[in-house]
């Protein structure tokens, strides 16, 4: 940021979680230390909280792992509960504020199906529903089962990593998986997870009860003890 501040109009992240970057889980501070460098050299911090915002990774929005705020805020999948497409973009006051001030042409995007009722109504309903559940001990009680229960993955062959946050589990291996050969062992086991690289991970919705959700980790600990039959 010191040589190119003046060329950098803002620094984009995903807070904590890195998705389809690798599935990586990273310290608050870094956050923190991005922050205050914005801050310093008057930069956006713009944070993509579309897979980690409501409660996923245990804190309602990724960035309060940090005490953060960014500037601009993209959220989308879980506002909805997944019941309809919906995506929106927070920012601060003096953000829009500058938007709204600004010249015809910048910013003037319409999509047709803009601001759509139903879609808004369906996720005000989706966000007073969390917030009517003690949705923090849910997602405690799956971390902690995740945790247990992917734990063995830890000590078989071609594991790299285990790595669980709030409603995130993550099982990493030393080399890529065939999806061909994988998928169907799955499905045979009577679930569905789709890995992608050398990733198997699961994001399961905060309904899901224990039984259900034993069953996606014993599938995973069964196909991770002989997963030299599903990689390349
Ligand atoms: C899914 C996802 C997106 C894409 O969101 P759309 O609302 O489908 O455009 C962007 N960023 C992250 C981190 C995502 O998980």
């Amino acid at each position: 940021m010191l040589e190119h501040h003046e060329e950098i109009a803002a620094v984009i992240l995903e807070p904590i979680v890195q998705g389809a970057g690798g599935m990586w889980f990273y310290h608050p501070q870094y956050l923190r230390c991005v922050r205050e460098l914005c801050d310093e050299y008057g930069l956006l911090l713009i944070l993509d909280e579309i897979a980690t915002g409501f409660g996923r990774t245990g804190k309602l929005f990724a960035s309060e792992h940090a005490e953060i705020s960014p500037d601009i805020m993209c959220v989308g999948k879980a506002i909805s509960g997944g019941y309809m497409s919906f995506a929106a973009t927070l920012t601060t006051d003096q953000v829009a504020q500058t938007i709204s001030h600004g010249g015809a042409g910048a910013f003037m995007h319409g999509p047709t199906f803009m601001a759509n009722a139903l879609t808004s109504a369906v996720s005000l309903s989706n966000i007073a529903l969390l917030h009517s559940w003690p949705w923090q001990e849910k997602i405690k009680t799956m971390e902690e089962q995740m945790k247990a229960e992917l734990s063995p993955c830890e000590e078989y062959q071609g594991v790299a990593d285990v790595r669980v946050l709030g409603a995130i589990a993550v099982v990493e291996l030393d080399s890529a998986i065939d999806l061909k050969r994988i998928t169907p062992e799955f499905v045979n086991q009577g679930v569905w997870i789709r890995p992608f690289g050398k990733l198997i991970y699961i994001m399961p919705p905060y309904i899901i009860n224990k039984e259900d959700l034993s069953m996606l980790t014993g599938s995973i600990c069964n196909v991770v003890s002989r997963i030299k039959e599903f990689l390349h």
